[in-house]
């Protein structure tokens, strides 16, 4: 089918949005196209507004305004500094925000290993996520990535480079069947996921093999509101080289 060139060029750029396929990003473009009202002009502007005041902020890797960087999770005074939830992207930063009750820091990755979309480990903020740990006095990284392949082989990857650094490394209690991700939980069971987070290690790499783990159990070091752990959130079993070890009381 023949289409307009500038229609075309609004296809092509939408079909690179993740989850909008070339037969979603034509119903969408078309859409735009054939509106009389302002929406057109409005959310172009509403782009060039993003484009133009929003960056990444330089420490934590998530969104922030052009004049708060770093942003307002890195900044604040007020929030754990020696924790970091590492996410797969800046929305999943803000996902667990909402749950109200995380009060560490964050690290965005800025995606995963993905061979298929030709993500590679250098792609990833994983050596700025390493230079933090032994920077800024950190003492735990919770990887709250998704419960996929490609999420479990990063966070693999992200253990097997942290080893030898002492920090302590956990993954949530997602709860959830394999193949989702944070995006598909809610709230509460978020928040349930993360406070009942468990200490991840891969295989060959155990505690008791010399690896030295600082103590950050205790509710006055928590970066949680304090809440009973629930008793019967479903936990993610010992996997593949994976081991996994209770760790609810934080
Ligand atoms: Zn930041």
């Amino acid at each position: 089918m023949k289409t307009i060139a500038p229609i075309e060029g609004l296809i092509s750029n939408l079909n690179k949005l993740p989850g909008i396929g070339r037969r979603s990003a034509e119903r969408i473009a078309f859409e735009l196209a054939a509106r009389h009202d302002n929406l057109l002009q409005d959310l172009a502007a509403a782009l060039q507004e993003v484009a133009r005041n929003t960056t990444l902020c330089s420490r934590c890797g998530g969104i922030t305004g052009l004049a708060e960087n770093p942003c307002f999770f890195c900044a604040a005074p007020s929030r754990n500094a020696s924790i970091l939830c590492v996410v797969e992207t800046a929305m999943d930063l803000l996902l667990i925000e909402k749950t109200g009750s995380y009060s560490g820091r964050y690290h965005v990755l800025g995606g995963k290993i993905s061979p298929m979309r030709g993500n590679g480990i250098d792609n990833l903020k994983i050596e700025a996520l390493r230079r933090r740990i032994a920077t800024e006095g950190i003492k735990e990284v919770i990887l709250a990535l998704n419960s996929d392949v490609e999420s479990d082989a990063t966070a693999s990857m992200i253990m097997d480079l942290l080893n030898g650094m002492e920090v302590r490394v956990s993954r949530p209690a997602m709860g959830l069947p394999a193949g989702s991700g944070i995006a598909f939980i809610d709230r509460i069971t978020l928040n349930n996921a993360i406070q009942n987070r468990q200490d991840f290690q891969t295989g060959g790499k155990k505690e008791e093999g010399g690896r030295q783990k600082p103590e950050v159990s205790g509710q006055r070091s928590s970066p949680f509101a304090t809440q009973a752990p629930p008793e019967a959130l479903p936990r993610r079993e010992a996997t593949g080289n994976k081991e996994v070890r209770g760790q609810n009381n934080i």
